[in-house]
């Protein structure tokens, strides 16, 4: 039965068109209680149509979606019991910050009160006290960012969506929202959030969908992505001298080969044990110079999954 059910959230099989295009493309999956899923892609992958119908703002064409946020399946949550993020940030712009905050707080079921008391509490997190009774476009738009989230979070909702939350943010307050989404999976909410920033999302997220052109490329936890390309250990070589690709392509252990740099290259292995047999193998072709290995990032599973076109989109 459903409120039995881990899950918070199942979509299946949607599908958004605009003419022509089609958006978002048959796709299907869920979203288990207390996990920080991510939505990845490039510009135009579908997510902010799929985030925008999961918010209700726009109807599938196709397929369906049910929240179990409470004892029983729902079309839709109350809204208390969601927080959103939207991709075009919107709160007004000559209002004071403070006064916003605390509007916001109680739209989403809070009293005064305790409105007050969480958006100063979050103001100070984010060192934006002394700033509070001013108007939001007197903030530069990092900081309009961090007012827009606290928005989002102040009530503590069951499910958060944030469309694209590290955007506008500098690589100090980036960590600080990774930061935030994990203290607030701590205390219970599970997240959905929107990205292309694949570096910050293998972080922190449990698992991912990886979309492209509306549909999903790659689904499941990073673990579970890095077993479906194959792809165990990544080992970077310097030589002093010009290596050849194909003396190390034709291997059956290699996944696959690239250069990085004239006397550098990449090579993919299938799986760790052959390590030391593939560095034999170099050093007694080659002089090396350097060695580093490195787990495979999720931008590189991204690249594998579609190959090369995709690395001009990212
Ligand atoms: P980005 O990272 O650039 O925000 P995205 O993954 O969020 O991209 P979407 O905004 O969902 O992608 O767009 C997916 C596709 O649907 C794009 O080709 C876009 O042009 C198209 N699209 C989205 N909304 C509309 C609309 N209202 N009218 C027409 N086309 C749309």
């Amino acid at each position: 039965m459903y409120f039995q059910s881990n899950k918070v959230l199942e979509v299946k099989a949607i599908g958004k068109e605009y003419g022509k295009i089609k958006a978002v493309n048959g796709l299907s999956f869920h979203i288990n209680k207390r996990e920080i899923f991510a939505l990845l892609g490039p510009n135009g992958a579908g997510k902010t149509t799929t985030v925008r119908m999961l918010m209700n703002i726009i109807k599938p064409d196709t397929g369906e979606i049910k929240y179990f946020l409470e004892n029983s399946q729902e079309e839709f949550p109350k809204t208390e019991l969601l927080g959103y993020l939207p991709e075009e940030r919107g709160l007004y712009q000559d209002v004071k910050i403070l006064k916003t905050l605390v509007f916001m707080g109680i739209v989403r079921g809070m009293d005064k009160t305790h409105a007050k008391k969480e958006a100063e509490m979050w103001l100070e997190r984010f060192e934006l006290s002394d700033r509070k009774n001013e108007k939001l476009n007197t903030l530069s738009k990092g900081n309009q960012q961090k007012v827009q989230l606290i928005s989002a979070i102040l009530h503590k909702p069951k499910f958060l969506i944030l469309d694209e939350p590290f955007s506008g943010f500098d690589p100090i307050n980036q960590e600080a929202v990774i930061e935030i989404m994990t203290d607030m999976k701590n205390d219970g909410t599970t997240i959905l959030l929107s990205a292309h920033q694949m570096h910050l999302v293998e972080k922190i997220a449990d698992r991912v969908l990886l979309m492209n052109s509306g549909a999903s490329v790659a689904y499941g936890t990073v673990e579970e992505l890095k077993r479906d390309v194959a792809v165990d250990e990544k080992i970077i070589i310097h030589f002093s001298d010009v290596p050849l690709l194909s003396v190390f392509e034709n291997d059956d252990t290699v996944e696959s080969v690239k250069q990085l740099s004239k006397n550098e290259i990449v090579i993919y292995l299938k799986n760790k044990e052959s390590l030391s047999a593939t560095l034999n193998k170099a050093s007694s072709l080659y002089n090396i110079t350097k060695v580093k290995t490195e787990d495979i990032s999720l931008h590189e599973i991204f690249l594998k999954k579609l190959g090369v076109t995709a690395e001009q989109k990212l």
